[in-house]
């Protein structure tokens, strides 16, 4: 069975708290992109095997579709094994849910090809086993993402937005970013509200103005490059940028098009992964 795995972006990241296990409390507006890793599922006897056409993506126990695989086996007492290939499209360490959504792919796709009959919901259970984004991962499309990050509440389609990523060579690791952020510092949280108002009217201007990610400035200080990014995608006409996620990956979002296309031909060679895309 193949299965489309999207990645996502953050249209908002507020950390609203801290859980006393030390998980921070978040309100997330998430938005799917069409970029997505292609998973393919097939029964098998008995173990998992897994492969991938990235080298650089570990294929054993340490891989989120490996892991998810084995919690379904587990938990849903399934007598057999799973054989799961992976076609990386997604930048890896990015901010853009990459593992998470292999994840998803691999819970849904052992619901249908083992006949388990799971509810979105017991898959998202099931899911947050394996991460915080996998749930919201099931769910995909525009949605606020609450708790730390498992409580997903679909929103009105935020669909069709030219959007164009740029990751630079280095990744990020997300526990880093939740270390270096200090909640005592924070001076002026996420407008939650007001940003989704204007992503329902599709007010593009109001959606630029309250797009916020407050772990941006944790990683923005550590990589002044960032800075620089979020400063020519404004120059090449992006109406708003923002990181996604801990990062690094910076997007931008466009009126049409045209001006996204214009932006990619001057970012392509500068940067490791550029990609054109749409929300989803
Ligand atoms: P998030 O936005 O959920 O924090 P991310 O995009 O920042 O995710 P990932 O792409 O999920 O981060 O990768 C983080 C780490 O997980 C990498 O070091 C990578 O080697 C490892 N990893 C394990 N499984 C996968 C997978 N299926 N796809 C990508 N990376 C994986």
């Amino acid at each position: 069975m193949r299965l489309e795995a999207h990645a996502k972006i953050n249209l908002s990241l507020d950390i609203v708290g801290k859980r006393e296990d030390g998980y921070h409390l978040l309100e997330m507006v998430m938005q799917e992109i069409e970029l997505h890793d292609v998973v393919e599922i097939d029964k098998a006897d008995k173990g998992i095997t897994l492969s991938c056409n990235k080298e650089y993506i570990p294929c054993n126990a340490k891989n989120t579709a490996y892991k998810a695989a084995a919690m379904m086996i587990e938990r849903c007492g399934i007598n057999g094994g799973v054989r799961i290939s992976i076609e990386k499209n997604i930048p890896v360490a990015a901010g853009l849910a990459g593992g998470s959504t292999d994840a998803a792919a691999v819970i849904r796709g052992m619901n249908e090809v083992y006949a388990l009959g799971l509810s979105q919901e017991e898959m998202m259970g099931l899911g947050l086993k394996v991460g915080a984004d996998v749930p919201y991962c099931l769910v995909g499309g525009t949605a606020l993402c609450s708790g730390i990050g498992e409580i997903v509440k679909p929103l009105k389609s935020f669909s069709g937005i030219d959007v164009l990523l740029v990751k630079p060579a280095f990744g990020v690791s997300t526990k880093d970013a939740y270390m270096g952020f200090e909640i005592d510092k924070v001076k002026r949280h996420v407008s939650t509200r007001r940003l989704i108002s204007a992503m329902e009217r599709r007010d593009l201007d109001a959606v630029a103005y309250n797009m916020r990610n407050l772990l941006e400035n944790v990683t923005l200080r550590k990589h002044p490059i960032l800075k620089t990014i979020k400063e020519s995608l404004s120059e090449h006409d992006a109406i708003g940028t923002l990181m996604s996620g801990s990062g690094p990956t910076v997007y931008g979002i466009f009126k049409n098009a045209e001006d996204a296309g214009r932006a990619e031909g001057f970012f392509k060679d500068k940067y490791r992964e550029v990609i054109l895309t749409k929300t989803r």
